[in-house]
């Protein structure tokens, strides 16, 4: 703890992590006096690089990038890329511990890895982004490989830039390979890579849901942010019969009465992925929604939430709205957005609860899948890659409720998918010796 004290983000996910495995640690003599979950914590390399880029005016700019090569027992180092002004070591870190856990749980061979830079793309021409995605690649180059460390997208980092990073990629080493996920349809991407953390995300909901014996058709939806994640989910509940109430951006969110129906997130995805503009816009063009700046959705009543933006954009105060306006189920979409007092509060009021490591799961599983194709040169169709997707999701909540079942009959996914994760990442680094 002394050790990352001026790490907040990363050590909020280490507690979490460490309040329901050490425990288990505990119970099981196998893992006693080998330190697995302190090793665990410490990534096997941080690399520290200058990106500097010139800009439309032609001036001189300089940014810091990362990678985080956290844990390689299970496979090559695999995670996203996050440009984002908030991103530091702490958040890098953070986001790399979860990937570890998380990418044991989809069963594919995938160790645990974050990168990104300090960049931010809001308000920067694509020629812009380009020149910082091409420089950003002629230093990661050296510390990737498609048997080493697989980089994807994440906050910031989306089809266009995986395509600026790819290409740099390919003129440096001279070779085609599958080094990054994310790709575009026609050189070497899987389909429903794009969707597969939002339609993942529903696809847990649908699990926990079932064990209540419900679904989602005619359920209300709050959904954060209205990036990749956020579009996708919602995609996946209109096209089961639920309600998407909301979407939000860092400048505030809008709460369409009338729901938002497919027509509407269209509008919604071009706003967004096309003319990079703000939320607000859609309050202007459809006025059965309110725009209310600076605010988050959570006091919307809902059936379910599904905080899709950022770590840490639900608090112990949104939590009790939630439980109080009735809402029976959140998952989180994004990596960490429930305060740990938010987690608490879910948990005690015994409502269904998802960790981002078990929720949003699909999209690396989905990137698993790509590097699976692009080994084999070959593309597997939308039905069978969507068949895979929803089978990894019913795996990781089967394994959730192995370890998560607590003595009243209560699922506490947190404590099972920290577990579950745990075990296998911890039985690879037992095998390898100290490694
Ligand atoms: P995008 O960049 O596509 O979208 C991010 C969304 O979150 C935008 O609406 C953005 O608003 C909003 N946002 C970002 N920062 C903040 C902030 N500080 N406060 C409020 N809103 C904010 O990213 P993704 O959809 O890919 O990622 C969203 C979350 O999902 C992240 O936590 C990511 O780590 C996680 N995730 C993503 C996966 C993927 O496959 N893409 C896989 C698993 C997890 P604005 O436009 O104003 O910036």
């Amino acid at each position: 703890k002394a050790r990352n004290a001026h790490e907040p983000e990363f050590l909020q996910a280490v507690e979490e992590v460490a309040e329901t495995v050490l425990p288990y640690i505990a119970e099981n003599k196998i893992y006693e006096g080998k330190n697995v979950l302190l090793r665990m914590t410490e990534p096997e390399r941080l690399i520290y690089f200058r990106v500097s880029w010139i800009d439309d005016k032609g001036q001189f700019q300089v940014n810091r990038g990362y990678r985080v090569q956290m844990n390689s027992a299970m496979g090559p180092y695999k995670g996203g890329l996050r440009f984002h002004p908030s991103v530091n070591a702490s958040i890098l870190k953070f986001l790399a511990f979860e990937q570890v856990f998380k990418n044991s749980l989809t069963t594919l061979p995938m160790g645990g890895g974050k990168g990104g830079s300090d960049f931010d793309p809001k308000g920067k021409s694509d020629g812009e982004v380009m020149r910082f995605c091409y420089a950003f690649m002629a230093e990661l180059y050296r510390h990737i490989g498609p048997n080493t460390d697989v980089p994807a997208g994440d906050i910031g980092v989306g089809a266009r830039e995986i395509g600026y990073l790819f290409g740099m990629y390919k003129k440096i080493k001279n070779e085609f390979t599958g080094v990054l996920t994310g790709k575009g349809l026609s050189w070497g991407g899987s389909l429903i890579r794009p969707e597969a953390t939002g339609y993942g995300t529903v696809y847990f909901v649908q699990a926990m849901m079932e064990t209540h014996g419900q679904g989602v058709v005619g359920k209300t939806v709050n959904i954060s942010g209205s990036g990749n994640v956020a579009q996708y989910a919602a995609e996946k509940i209109i096209h089961l019969g639920g309600t998407v109430q909301t979407f939000s951006d860092s400048s505030g969110y809008v709460y369409d009465k009338e729901g938002i129906d497919a027509e509407k997130l269209t509008y919604v995805m071009d706003l967004k992925n096309n003319q990079r503009g703000r939320i607000s816009e859609y309050a202007e063009k459809y006025h059965s929604a309110e725009y209310h700046e600076g605010k988050r959705p959570w006091g919307v009543p809902c059936d379910i939430a599904l905080p899709c933006a950022t770590q840490n954009e639900l608090d112990e105060k949104d939590a009790k709205a939630l439980i109080k306006n009735g809402c029976i189920c959140v998952a989180e979409g994004a990596n960490m957005p429930s305060t740990p007092e938010a987690v608490q509060e879910f948990l005690a009021a015994r409502i269904l609860f998802a960790p981002g490591k078990a929720s949003n799961a699909g999209g690396v599983a989905i990137s698993g899948l790509e590097m699976s194709q692009n080994s084999l040169r070959y593309s597997w169709s939308r039905e069978k890659v969507d068949d895979r997707l929803k089978g990894i999701v019913k795996e990781i909540h089967n394994s959730c409720i192995k370890y998560g079942i607590e003595e009243d009959g209560y699922c506490n996914y947190v404590k099972g998918a920290n577990i579950a994760g745990f075990v296998k990442v911890a039985d690879a680094m037992l095998a390898q010796g100290v490694i």
